[in-house]
């Protein structure tokens, strides 16, 4: 059997290309090594549930290209995502807005707010912060910094603030309205009957070997890529993996999610996600599952999530896009740039804390110039 592409992966990044390729008249075989397809957003239906098994996916996009595309595979709800932060017993609004400035001062008008926060970030202020701390003490003072910042962040990443990239904490909205919306996009929601059924819309028709792991996988057909078998490779598993780690290691963080079947209960949270920011809760966030899709569902479904340090044979969840692991990255894309046969996608493979709209931008870029 001959194929024009063998994917290495069925998330997203894999699932969109084999689509695309397959529209333009391609073979192509998918394959990944979990038992499932889907990558990270996989869902599975628990007590008419759908439970977000690796961690909550809301999909959100300013992209029109992309949110156009995905509507072919998927129906979505009109879900807005509005996260709370617990810290001890006090409960605040996501992302950092009027309602949460209210509740941390008392205060009610957006002056009252910003003359609050421009006092507080005055001590040690930075025209261009250059770390995390830094960067969320100029944007929201240091108030919500001690209390909703920085504790979170140090469990999620595993160091301290001072020690990350300001632009992680960027990709959250800072408003002076009373708007709990999580994200500025034009639009968003959650695909009706889970991610797991639009990404098998997606390889409608196309075969896919899961429990398939792509060296075993090559190694079992031929002992080397062949190029009369597969024409070309797209590889969307770790990079620094495909080279055996030849240059050292890329760091990740990972995640162990805790699942709670609650059966006598309706209603734990009241909300799809809570935060746990300070440092001596262990886990970051507990979901409630049915809140995606507005309390559908028998009991309901929970899961803590315990961020953790990743070490080989871990699920590789979050690239750690600081200098060390970018400058180190740098080189191993040399490397995939000069690997004959082979292109490197998606997160893992471009080592890129992509949302899922980026992913598929980037993955119809790569159709577009391969297939035309
Ligand atoms: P993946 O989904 O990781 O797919 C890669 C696939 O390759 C996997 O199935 C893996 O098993 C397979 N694979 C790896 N190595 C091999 C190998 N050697 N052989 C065979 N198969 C292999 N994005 C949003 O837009 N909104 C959100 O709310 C959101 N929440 C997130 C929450 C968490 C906890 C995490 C970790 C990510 C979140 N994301 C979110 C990002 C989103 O998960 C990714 O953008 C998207 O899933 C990436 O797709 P991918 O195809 O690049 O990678
Ligand atoms: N963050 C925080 N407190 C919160 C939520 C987020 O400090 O209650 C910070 C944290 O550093 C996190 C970053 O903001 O890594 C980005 O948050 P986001 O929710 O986008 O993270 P993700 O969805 O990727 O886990």
């Amino acid at each position: 059997m001959r194929y024009d592409y063998l994917i290495a992966g069925s998330g997203l990044f894999g699932a969109v290309f084999a689509r695309e390729a397959v529209s333009h008249g391609k073979k192509v075989l998918v394959i990944d090594k979990r038992g499932h397809i889907a990558g990270n957003i996989y869902t599975e239906d628990e007590h008419g549930i759908q439970v977000h098994k690796y961690g909550a996916h809301i999909f959100h996009t300013s992209d029109k290209r992309v949110w156009d595309y995905v509507q072919r595979f998927a129906e979505f709800n009109n879900f807005v995502n509005s996260p709370v932060a617990r810290y001890g017993d006090e409960l605040y609004n996501l992302p950092f807005n009027m309602n949460t400035f209210s509740k941390m001062w008392g205060i009610s008008t957006p002056d009252e707010a910003r003359r609050i926060i421009d006092e507080q970030k005055k001590e040690g202020y930075k025209e261009n912060p250059s770390n995390l701390e830094e960067q969320a003490i100029s944007l929201v003072g240091k108030d919500i910094y001690e209390k909703l910042i920085k504790g979170y962040t140090q469990k999620q990443w595993g160091r301290k603030c001072t020690e990350l990239p300001a632009f992680i904490i960027k990709r959250l909205p800072v408003r002076f309205t009373f708007d709990n919306n999580y994200f500025n996009d034009r639009y968003q929601g959650i695909p009706i009957g889970g991610y797991t059924a639009m990404v098998a819309r997606m390889l409608e028709g196309i075969e896919v070997l899961t429990d398939t792991e792509y060296r075993d996988f090559i190694k079992k057909n031929s002992g080397k890529q062949e190029p009369d078998i597969f024409d070309k490779v797209i590889y969307t598993g770790p990079v620094d993996e495909y080279f055996d780690y030849k240059l050292g290691h890329l760091e990740y963080r990972s995640l162990r999610f805790e699942e709670e079947y609650l059966p006598d209960c309706e209603n734990f949270q009241g909300n799809a996600a809570v935060n746990y920011t300070s440092a001596d809760v262990p886990y970051t966030r507990i979901i409630e599952h049915k809140h995606f899709e507005f309390g559908k569902g028998e009991g309901t479904v929970i899961t803590r999530e315990y961020p953790g340090e990743w070490k080989i044979g871990d699920e590789p969840y979050y690239p750690v896009n600081d200098e060390k692991n970018t400058s180190l990255y740098e080189k191993y894309k040399e490397l995939a740039d000069a690997e004959e046969g082979v292109i490197f996608g998606g997160r893992l493979g471009a080592y890129k804390y992509y949302d899922m709209d980026k992913v598929i931008a980037a993955s119809l870029e790569l159709a577009d110039k391969e297939l035309k």
